[in-house]
This record gives C-alpha cells, sequence and structure tokens, in this order.
C-alpha cells in the first residue's frame, strides 16, 4: 500500500472480502460466508467470547474433583461408539507434562473429529472420579493452535461452519497485520476521547482481539461498546429531531375549560405524578410539532385520566380524539370507564341553541353491529363524534376522520408498526397528529433511551393514595393451594371478586381451552374447591359476544369468581375484585405476573395475589420470589432485564443486524446515558452532522435505512 494513505474508515474495511487475506482458501471463505463474515469489517467485529489466561490454568496433575478448571494439553487419541440409548458417545484422552485426562462427550459427535490426536487444546469443566481416576464430562473444549502468548482470543464459532477459534484468530491477526500501515480512522472527536479517557479506535480494535492484559481487553471493550451506542444515539436523536422539523403537527389550544370542567367532576384528586405528565403532553400539544410521546406507568397509575386530558385538549379545540386499545375486550372497558368518567360534559357548538351539545364519544368495535358501525363512521366523517374508542378497526381502510388532532394507542407493545404509521397518517390534510403511546409494562430508563430512543418519555411512577398494593405469596404443595382457596371463599363471603389465571400453555388455542376448562370444571364442579360458588370461565376460543356477556357479568357481581387464560391480562379494571390467583406462576414472566397482580386491589378493599405451583427451573424460581419481594414495576424491570437480558426487550428490533454487538443495555447502562448526552451535545452543535462527515458516514453503513427503521418502529 502507497504510504500516505489516509486511515482506513468502517466503510473501508467493509469493502474488503476476507477472500483477499491470505490463507483463506475458497472453501473456508465459504465457511465464513456461511458465519456472515465477509468483509474484514466483519472479520474485526467478530468479537472474542472470551480470552484465555494461561497463567490461570491448572496442570492435569493437581486436578480435584468437583473444582471447575482450565487444563491446556495435547490430544493423544480419540474415538467415539454408540451408547445404549443409540446416541454417540465420544472419548478421548489429553496429556500434558504431568499427567493424562480422559474427557468424555454425549450427544457431541463431532467431537471426534474436532479433538484429532495431535492437537492443542483447552479445556474448561469440573473433573469427576470414575473408577478411580479423575474424568471430565461434555467439558467445553477450545482448540489452541500454534497460539502462544499469555492471553488469547475465544471467538464464537460455527460447529457447521466447520471454522474453529484459531483459525478464526489467525484471520484477524492477518486482517490486523493489514491495517497497520494506514492505520484505523478515528470519527470519534478527540474531546470525547479525553472526556471518557477512550484508547483510539486502531488501539481498541487491536487490543480486543490481542490483549497483553486483561485490563487492556477491557479498557478495549468499553470504546467499542461507546461507538456501537453512540451510533445509535446519533441516529436516533438525529431522526427524532428531523421529524420534528419536517412534519406539521397542530398547535392546539390548550387551557381550555373542557379539560377543568372534566378534572372537576374527577371523585378524586389527581396524584402528583398525574399532575406532572399531564402539563409534559400540554406543553406538548401547544407546540406546533407533532407529539411523540410514550407514557409509562404502572398498572393502577391512572393512566386513563391522563389519556382522557390529552383526547379532551383536542376536543376543546374542535378535533376529534382516538383512543386504541389492543383487544375488543380492553376496547370496550375502556369505553365504559370514559363514559362514566366524562358524564354529562358538552362541548361548545355554535349551530345549537345554547350554544353547545353533549360530548359525543363512540366505540368501534367488531363485535357492535353493522348500523352502530356505520353511524359512528358517518360521525366520525362529519366531525361530531368527538372521541373514538376501538380496537385496529380504528385504523380500517375506508374509515375517515374529519379532523383527527390526537392519538392514545393502549398497551403499544401489543401493536405493529405499521399500526402507528397508519394512525399518524389520519391527520387532516398534510397534517401529523398527535401521538401519546401508553404502557404498563415499564422498562428501565436506560433501555428505553435506545428502545424508545425516538419518543419522548413520561413517567407515571406515583399510585393514587390509599391504593394498597396487593399482598403477593407464593403457595407451594397442596397444604398452601388448599389455603388459597380457603382465601378465595373467604372473599367471596365477604362480597368481593376473585379471578383465577392459567397460563398459555401452548401456542396452540387447543390446550390452553383445556388447561382452563379444566381447571374451571375441577375447581367449580361438585366436591371441587370452588363448588356453589358463581363461577364464569372466559379463553380465547369462545365467542366475541360471549366474551363480553361473561365481562359484563363479573363487572356487575353476577360472578364470584372468573377463571380465564391472559385475556384478563392487560388493563381490566374490577374494582371489586380483590383476590387473584395465579396458576402454574412458574409458567409467567415476570412483566405478566406484575401485569395480573395490578388488576386486584384497584378499589377501596385490601387484596392479594396468591402465585400457585412449583418452579420448574432456577429462572422461573428467581422471577416468581422477585414478584413476591417487590412491587415496584420499575424495580421488576430491572430484574427481569438482569434476568432474560436485553434480547428480550430490543424484541423484533433484534431481527434486523444489530449494531449492539458489545454493549450491552443491562451491563453497560451508564455508557446509554453517556451516548445520549454526547449525541444531544453532538447534534445541539451541529444538527447534519456535516462537520462529522466519517461518522456520519459510519452510522449509515451501521445502522443503514433497513437497521434504523427497526430501531425507530416499534
Ligand atoms: P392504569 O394506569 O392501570 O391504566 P387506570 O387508569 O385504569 O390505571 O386507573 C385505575 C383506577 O384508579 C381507576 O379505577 C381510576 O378511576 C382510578 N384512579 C385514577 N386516578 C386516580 C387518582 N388520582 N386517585 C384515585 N383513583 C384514581
Ligand atoms: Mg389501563
Amino acid at each position: 500500500m502507497p504510504q500516505g494513505d489516509p486511515p482506513l474508515s468502517l466503510r473501508d474495511l467493509d469493502a474488503i472480502s476476507v477472500h483477499r487475506l491470505r490463507d483463506v482458501g475458497r472453501k473456508r471463505a465459504g465457511a465464513l460466508t456461511e458465519m456472515e463474515i465477509n468483509s474484514v469489517l466483519d472479520l474485526l467485529q467478530h468479537y472474542p467470547r472470551r480470552y484465555i489466561d494461561r497463567t490461570k490454568q491448572a496442570c492435569i496433575a493437581d486436578l480435584a474433583h468437583g473444582e471447575e478448571v482450565f487444563v491446556e494439553g495435547t490430544v493423544e487419541r480419540s474415538s467415539s461408539r454408540p451408547t445404549r440409548q443409540r446416541r454417540k458417545l465420544v472419548e478421548a484422552v489429553i496429556s500434558d507434562d504431568t499427567g493424562r485426562l480422559k474427557l468424555t462427550f454425549f450427544n457431541q459427535p463431532w467431537q471426534e473429529e474436532n479433538l484429532r490426536a495431535g492437537r492443542q487444546v483447552v479445556v474448561f469443566g469440573s473433573p469427576t472420579l470414575y473408577r478411580g481416576s479423575l474424568q471430565m464430562t461434555n467439558p467445553v473444549v477450545d482448540l489452541v493452535g500454534d497460539r502462544t502468548g499469555r492471553f488469547f482470543a475465544v471467538y464464537p464459532q460455527s460447529e457447521k461452519a466447520n471454522v474453529n477459534t484459531w483459525q478464526i484468530a489467525r484471520f484477524v491477526e492477518q486482517a490486523l497485520n493489514r491495517c497497520r500501515p494506514r492505520g484505523i480512522l478515528d470519527p470519534v472527536p478527540p474531546s470525547v476521547l479525553a472526556r471518557f479517557s477512550f484508547v483510539g479506535r486502531h488501539t481498541a480494535l487491536n487490543t480486543i482481539h490481542r490483549p497483553s492484559t486483561m485490563r487492556e481487553s477491557s479498557e478495549a471493550r468499553r470504546r467499542l461498546a461507546f461507538d456501537e451506542l453512540l451510533r445509535v444515539q446519533l441516529e436516533l436523536v438525529r431522526r427524532k429531531r428531523q421529524l420534528e422539523r419536517n412534519t406539521a403537527g397542530l398547535a392546539h389550544a390548550v387551557g381550555g375549560e373542557l379539560v377543568d370542567r372534566f378534572l372537576a367532576r374527577l371523585p378524586f384528586p389527581l396524584t402528583g405524578a398525574q399532575q406532572r405528565v399531564i402539563a409534559e403532553i400540554v406543553d406538548d400539544l401547544a407546540m406546533a410539532h407533532p407529539m411523540h410521546r410514550l407514557m409509562q406507568g404502572d398498572v393502577g397509575a391512572g393512566k386513563t385520566v391522563v389519556a382522557l386530558c390529552a383526547l379532551l385538549t383536542a376536543v376543546q379545540g374542535g378535533f376529534q380524539g382516538a383512543l386504541m386499545a389492543p383487544t375488543e375486550v380492553l376496547a370496550e372497558q375502556h369505553h365504559q370507564t370514559m363514559l362514566s368518567l366524562l358524564g354529562d360534559l358538552t362541548v361548545p357548538d355554535d349551530s345549537r341553541l345554547g350554544g353547545e351539545r353533549p360530548l359525543r364519544v363512540e366505540l368501534l368495535s367488531g363485535s357492535r353491529g353493522a348500523a352502530q358501525r356505520r353511524r359512528a363512521s358517518e360521525g366520525l366523517a362529519a366531525g361530531d363524534v368527538d372521541i373514538a374508542v376501538g380496537t385496529h378497526a380504528l385504523i380500517s381502510e375506508g374509515l375517515q376522520y374529519r379532523r383527527l388532532g390526537v392519538v392514545v394507542i393502549d398497551e403499544q407493545h401489543r401493536f405493529g408498526v405499521e399500526q402507528r404509521a397508519v394512525l399518524r397518517d389520519r391527520g387532516p390534510g398534510s397534517v401529523t397528529p398527535d401521538l401519546l403511546v401508553m404502557t404498563a409494562t415499564p422498562i428501565p430508563r436506560t433501555a428505553a433511551m435506545t428502545v424508545y430512543g425516538d419518543l419522548d418519555v413520561s413517567v407515571l411512577d406515583e399510585l393514587p393514595a390509599g391504593r394498597l398494593p396487593a399482598a403477593t405469596s407464593w403457595a407451594r404443595g397442596p397444604l398452601e393451594e388448599a389455603q388459597v382457596w380457603a382465601e378465595v371463599r373467604a372473599a367471596v363471603a365477604e362480597g368481593r371478586q376473585a379471578y383465577v389465571v392459567c397460563p398459555v400453555i401452548d401456542e396452540s388455542d387447543v390446550l390452553d381451552v383445556r388447561s382452563v376448562t379444566e381447571t374451571h370444571a375441577l375447581l367449580a364442579g361438585d366436591g371441587g374447591e370452588l363448588a356453589g360458588l358463581r363461577v364464569g370461565l372466559l379463553h380465547g376460543r369462545v365467542s366475541l359476544a360471549e366474551k363480553e356477556a361473561t365481562m359484563g357479568l363479573f363487572r356487575s357481581g353476577a360472578l364470584d369468581v372468573l377463571v380465564s387464560t391472559t385475556v384478563i391480562e392487560v388493563g381490566v379494571d374490577v374494582p371489586n375484585a380483590t383476590v387473584m390467583v395465579v396458576m402454574d406462576a412458574g409458567r409467567f414472566g415476570i412483566a405478566q405476573l406484575h401485569q395480573l397482580r395490578g388488576r386486584v386491589g384497584r378499589g377501596l378493599h385490601g387484596s392479594s395475589c396468591f402465585l400457585v405451583g412449583e418452579a420448574t427451573t432456577p429462572e422461573a424460581e428467581a422471577r416468581l420470589n422477585a414478584v413476591v419481594g417487590s412491587n415496584d414495576g420499575f424495580d421488576l424491570a430491572e430484574a427481569d432485564l438482569e434476568l432474560r437480558g436485553e434480547g428480550t426487550i430490543m424484541g423484533e428490533r433484534q431481527k434486523g443486524r444489530n449494531d449492539l454487538r458489545l454493549a450491552s443495555l443491562r451491563r453497560d447502562k451508564e455508557w446509554v446515558v453517556a451516548a445520549r448526552e454526547v449525541a444531544i451535545e453532538m447534534l445541539d452543535a451541529d444538527p447534519d452532522l456535516r462537520s462529522h462527515p466519517a461518522l456520519a458516514d459510519e452510522i449509515e453503513l451501521m445502522l443503514g435505512d433497513r437497521e434504523a427503521e427497526f430501531l425507530l418502529k416499534s
């Protein structure tokens, strides 16, 4: 390469095919392709899974029963034979200067080929005593190759592709050597590097693969993880601002008396959090660019009242509001709640005698008759329906809004991307309505910055006064379970009601129906624990009409107990229900359990939640303990993140080629915050990153349009 060429950018590295590395034969290149390693960039970003520190290795003679260790040795021989269960058993012997160790592998047929005689390997496992000598069963095996030095990297490898970790290490080394003359470009401003004492990118990419100390590798990781987070935040913040600049919204007239009249009618004072969030929303509504806000609030925090304030702000200025719920049951319930909270509110109407008319709220539900639906949709088109409540029917083709001003989407995680976008497009002319998304599934703040980085976030973090959290306990074993049913009977005797929820065991509804139907029969049948009580049954297979009828009966108190699948999970509000029993609770996730528990204790009576069943895995045990131990949705969200990792939070978005390879929303919280801050500073000073073309270019490369779509949609 000629001297004086500029340092290599990520785009340059992406343009160099791995085929151009010496030693990568056609066969290997094919294997690399299978691992989605096509360019030198891919290779350099194929980060080590971990490092092996040779000074921490044990010699075979020192091994002790049951102690986890690394051992390095040479393979002497390996062989395989079928077991009695007709599986393959691979046996191998390795040795070092001090002795020999036998390895056995069940069900890992590839190990025979992997452990060819003469190969240098590192094995990790705990030796056990078997017939007088130590051996390891199913240890983790890494091929060392001819690597020397104290540390070396272990790469994610692919059995199928048949490229092993030391081959990858060799390719990486070659790639790094080829980059050395020009060096690797560092597009992050030196002031930012200095502020966090980051090593340069060239150094970081070298030392993450070939550290000479563990500290070097962690410094490298810190730097490269920051780069990933910075790119994501720059993209999110830039897009958000672009949207704000380029879309015309409505500057709603705020401070009108309709909202005041509504608040004055409420039978309770607002919580401090409700007041704060309403103020945040009203500020957004007053501005000319469209609101794009997420309201996170624990179950029972009172999101509906806040949503109504947003909708009524639209209405008092002559616009319409729409509230979209994920299920028919919930839409129905929102409709009921709104009717009772709104009462006989009136809106100004110059065409009427007296200058006003009743506020008109319509439910657009698949379950309503065609005539009612037509009336509602005509009213929307004419502009004399003020607020529409419904499911995705609200965005069906052909539904016209005269002046849609504010859209509220409840329980947003159930909605697809397109729905959000379509609703946004329903504004008058080319104007985008204001959007409020509400979710009762809190996610930790730093995760929200990434997952919802394009939304402003409001947090409703206070329960109404006097609300007692449901006392939660875990009933394990038949005796404790019997106690649960006694509690249910006692609550019913006092005039209260109870839910019994059964898990979704299989995606196929048939099984769920059976489990919930059987539970119902068992409990309510002759001699059952709840025999003699009025016990209803609800699951995904009953018709909509029947579902509504059953919910209606429960709401009105004509049923004592409702046995159901999780159809009642979100948002169902029956204040007289005070006991929640969750069957087979170990099968539920933390967020789900917390949601379910939120269904009780919504009225004035103390409430309880019983988690029934054994935990079948350590994770299930941890989940149940977390739910018993805390009533705070945000704490639980943190616990959930700890237990499950961020994959689940990123959800759909991870299907894209995610740029977060090293960074973890869980471990790197402080860096998420730092990256967000830096991104905001940089974009404040330079909205299009004109003075940082290299950074802008690599964002485009790494996140691309498709990537960004994933990040921005939910
Ligand atoms: P969620 O946030 O779970 O959607 P809701 O909006 O359904 O909560 O409110 C739960 C219950 O609390 C409803 O019955 C509602 O009327 C009541 N509520 C809302 N705000 C308050 C408040 N400030 N004080 C007392 N009760 C309230
Ligand atoms: Mg709700």
